[in-house]
């Protein structure tokens, strides 16, 4: 070998080869450990999807390539109905494997090209993508509202919970993401308000009440 002869004379071909293997094996180890710390730092422990600060960097990008081409799309805001009730009555475990099956319905609710998020506690969004306007958005809105009410299994018993959701449309309810994230939490507000396990609009006389 070239190498060898010319820098190693004393090493033979294998010894070399070795020495190569070795900094490609650091090399991948260390390429693993960066993906693995770049996953621990954009998506939630609990349930594997994005984290908050995954979602507002695609929120800020959607805006600016929707402000561009003027197209819209909408933000969804999810919360989880009485999980406090769950938690009490039959302990944390169970509601974090509530939040957890949420996800994972909520995740077969959504394209790929979709945005879903974990954004604290019982909270999910979700950036919907090309929405063409109000009736694909109550679409989704309807689909998840069926998902999240199903039964989940734990021990022999089924356990029923379910959701609101609150909707803000880009660009006509927000044109930056703090605002439409505040007026899809506003409108999931007015869902709870209506007896939850149901969906609303963000309407602009809710900033007057909230
Ligand atoms: P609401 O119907 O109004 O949404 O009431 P809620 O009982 O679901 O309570 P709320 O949404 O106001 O607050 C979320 C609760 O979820 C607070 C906390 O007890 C619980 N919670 C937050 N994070 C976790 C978690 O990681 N695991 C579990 N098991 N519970 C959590
Ligand atoms: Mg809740």
């Amino acid at each position: 070998m070239l190498f060898n002869h010319i820098f190693h004379p004393e090493k033979s071909d294998r010894e070399i080869l070795e020495v190569i293997g070795s900094a490609i094996g650091i090399e991948e180890r260390r390429w693993k450990a960066e993906n693995t710390l770049t996953s621990l730092a954009y998506s939630d422990s609990l349930t594997g999807i994005p984290n908050r600060a995954i979602f507002f960097d695609r929120l800020q990008h959607e805006i600016s390539i929707c402000g561009r081409t003027k197209s819209r799309f909408a933000v969804f805001f999810v919360d989880i109905d009485n999980l406090k009730r769950i938690n009490d009555s039959l302990g944390h475990s169970v509601g974090d494997r509530i939040i957890q099956t949420a996800a994972k319905r909520l995740s077969l609710c959504v394209r790929s090209e979709d945005t879903l998020a974990r954004m604290s506690g019982d909270e999910f969004t979700i950036i919907f993508r090309e929405t063409t306007g109000h009736e694909t958005a109550e679409n989704l809105a309807r689909r998840i509202t069926e998902c999240l009410n199903q039964p989940v299994e734990w021990r022999e018993d089924n356990l029923t919970t379910g959701a609101s959701v609150g909707i803000a449309l880009y660009p006509n309810d927000g044109a930056d993401a703090q605002t439409l994230l505040r007026n899809a939490d506003k409108a999931m507000y007015q869902a709870k308000l209506h007896g939850r396990n149901t969906y609303c609009f963000f309407d602009a006389s809710f900033s007057e009440e909230t």
